[in-house]
């Protein structure tokens, strides 16, 4: 759901059982999860740069290449654009994204008049198959108190300044419903292949946290 800039940071469909679950269930699932990685790390069973590394790629590279290459196609294939606006889970398919975390894929598309951010107010509901794990700032209790009330002012903390007649909306997260955004495609792409345009889509535009800056000429013909 859409919330207005002023809009209150409370209900907002969050509130019930399986989000109560999801809520609680991680806290306890860390907290083995980092026992499980001492004892190995003890063991000398893992190398703890390599499990970073590991990390790393889930929340860096690899799962956001999914949803970079979905915004690439609504970049280059009108047609698919309609397709991702009009029902996101199914066009994602189309590409071979889906399954956990992303069975409710809602794409909202950035425009010269609206810019989308996305959050989880609650807890860290996140699309996985189109952007892999949620960052940390994500999850930080100031992001996802502050997105909803001053997304302006958050906005300009990650270097992005929204002009006033420009509406920003905020979209929430849930259990059910995962959104990801379509940045504007900038200037300067026009006869860039998919793959080129996928290389410009960073996992902080999908989230809404930045946008996709023109490319910085170091293109060879
Ligand atoms: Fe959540």
């Amino acid at each position: 759901m859409a919330k207005s800039e002023n809009g209150p940071a409370g209900a907002h469909g969050h509130g019930h059982e399986h989000h109560h679950d999801h809520q609680v269930v991680p806290d306890d699932i860390a907290l083995r999860v980092r026992a499980l990685e001492s004892i190995l790390v003890d063991k000398q069973m893992v190398d703890p740069a390599a499990l970073d590394a590991v990390v790393d790629a889930y929340e860096n590279r690899i799962g956001p290449r999914n949803g970079a290459q979905v915004v690439a196609r609504a970049w280059a294939d009108p047609a698919y654009k309609a397709r991702l606006l009009d029902d996101g889970t199914a066009a994602i398919a189309e590409i071979g994204f889906g399954g956990t975390q992303g069975e409710h894929m809602v794409v909202v598309e950035n425009t010269p008049e609206v810019h989308n951010l996305v959050v989880c107010t609650l807890c860290s509901c996140y699309p996985w198959p189109t952007l892999g794990l949620p960052p940390v700032w994500y999850k930080s209790n100031a992001y996802r108190a502050r997105a909803v009330i001053e997304p302006r002012a958050v906005l300009r903390e990650f270097g992005v300044e929204i002009a006033d007649e420009v509406e920003v909306r905020v979209w929430d997260s849930t259990a059910e419903i995962r959104y990801l955004v379509l940045p504007e495609r900038p200037a300067g792409t026009e006869g860039m292949t998919e793959e080129e345009l996928a290389e410009l889509v960073s996992r902080d535009a999908m989230i809404g946290v930045a946008v996709v800056p023109p490319p910085t000429g170091g293109r060879t013909p």
